[in-house]
C-alpha cells in the first residue's frame, strides 16, 4: 500500500508533466472510484493547473480557478504519465487498458500549438492516467479547493515528513493505545503505514506494543527523528516497492533492500543479532527487536 514516500513519489515525477498544462478531456470509465460528482468540469476539464499538493498518503491536483481533486490511492492505486496520444481515447474507440477508471488529456497550452510544432514525444501533450486493480483508490472531486484543505485534509494529523515533538506529544499523551496504533492513525499522524510505523520504531528504538502516553520526552523527540530520517531517506529512494508501486513515470522504487525490520521476522536483527519477532498487532504484521526496542 503506497504510504507517503511513495505518494510523494508519484507528486514530484507528476509535477514537470502537469504544472501549468491545461486539462483537456476527461473520461470516465468507472464512475464509482469518483467521490462527488463526476462530470468532466468538476474532474478539472479545461482547467490549467497550478499546482501539486499532498498530505499524508493523500495527493491533490488544484487548477488556477481553484478547482482541486484529491486522490487517495488505497491498496493498487496508480496515477502515471503516457507521454503522446497515441492511444488517447479521443482517437481511438479501441480497449482500454486494463483497471484504468479515468484517463485526462494534459496539453501544453491554450490551443496545443506547441504540440503541432512537435512530433517527437516531446510536446508535452500526454495522459493522465488512474489504475486500480483492487479498487480501494478514490478520487474526490472540490469546487473550491479550500474546502479540502480546510475540512478533508484538516481531519488528518500533522503531515509526518516534517512531524515535531510538540505536534506529537499531545496526541500520545491523549491515549492509552499501543504506539504503533497511533503512529498508523492518519488522523493522529497523517502519511505512515505499516512499513514505515515499524522501521520508524526500530530506528527510534521503541517498542511497538509501548502504551501512547508512557514515552518520555526524549523518546518523543527520538521518534520524531527517526519517522522524519525514515521518510525522508525513502523518498530519497523513489519509495518502497513491494508488489505494484511505480511512481508516474512508471518506475519502481528501491528503499525495499533498506528496510530492516518490515517483512524480516524470524530473521536477524541488523543491530544486534538476534531473532526478529513477528506478531499481528491491530490486524497488522509487526515486526521488531525484543532487544534493542524497549
Ligand atoms: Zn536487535
Amino acid at each position: 500500500m503506497p504510504e507517503l514516500p511513495e505518494v510523494e513519489n508519484v507528486r514530484r515525477t507528476l509535477e514537470p508533466h502537469l504544472l501549468d498544462r491545461w486539462v483537456r478531456g476527461v473520461w470516465v470509465y468507472r464512475p464509482d472510484v469518483i467521490n462527488g460528482v463526476p462530470l468532466a468540469y468538476d474532474l478539472l476539464n479545461q482547467g490549467r493547473i497550478r499546482r501539486l499538493l499532498r498530505k499524508g498518503k493523500q495527493l491533490a491536483i488544484e487548477t488556477y480557478d481553484r478547482r482541486a481533486i484529491c486522490v487517495h490511492l488505497g491498496m493498487s492505486g496508480q496515477l502515471y504519465w503516457k507521454q503522446g496520444v497515441g492511444h488517447s481515447p479521443s482517437a481511438s474507440a479501441g480497449p482500454r487498458p486494463d483497471h484504468v477508471h479515468l484517463q485526462w488529456r494534459i496539453e501544453p497550452d491554450e490551443n496545443g500549438a506547441r504540440d503541432a510544432m512537435n512530433t517527437d514525444g516531446e510536446s508535452g501533450t500526454g495522459l493522465l492516467i488512474f489504475r486500480d486493480p483492487r479498487r480501494f483508490g478514490e478520487v474526490a472531486t472540490y469546487r473550491d479547493a479550500r474546502v479540502l484543505l480546510e475540512q478533508r485534509w484538516n481531519e488528518l494529523g500533522p503531515d509526518a515528513l516534517t512531524i515535531e515533538p510538540s505536534q506529537l506529544s499531545p496526541i500520545l499523551r491523549g491515549t492509552r493505545r499501543a504506539i504503533k496504533a497511533v503512529l498508523l492513525d492518519q488522523r493522529a499522524l497523517a502519511g505512515v503505514g505499516n512499513i514505515y510505523a515499524d522501521e520508524s520504531l526500530f530506528l527510534a528504538g521503541i517498542r511497538p506494543t509501548r502504551v501512547a502516553r508512557t514515552l518520555k520526552a526524549a523518546e518523543v523527540e527520538r521518534l520524531c527523528g527517526a519517522v522524519r530520517q525514515v521518510l525522508q531517506s525513502a523518498v530519497g529512494a523513489g519509495g518502497s516497492t513491494l508488489r505494484d508501486f511505480k511512481n508516474a513515470d512508471e518506475q519502481p522504487g528501491r528503499y525495499a533492500q533498506f528496510h530492516q525490520v518490515y517483512g524480516r521476522g524470524g530473521a536477524a536483527c541488523v543491530r544486534c543479532g538476534g531473532v526478529l519477532t513477528s506478531r499481528t498487532l491491530g490486524q497488522r504484521t509487526t515486526v521488531w527487536c525484543k532487544v534493542c526496542q524497549r
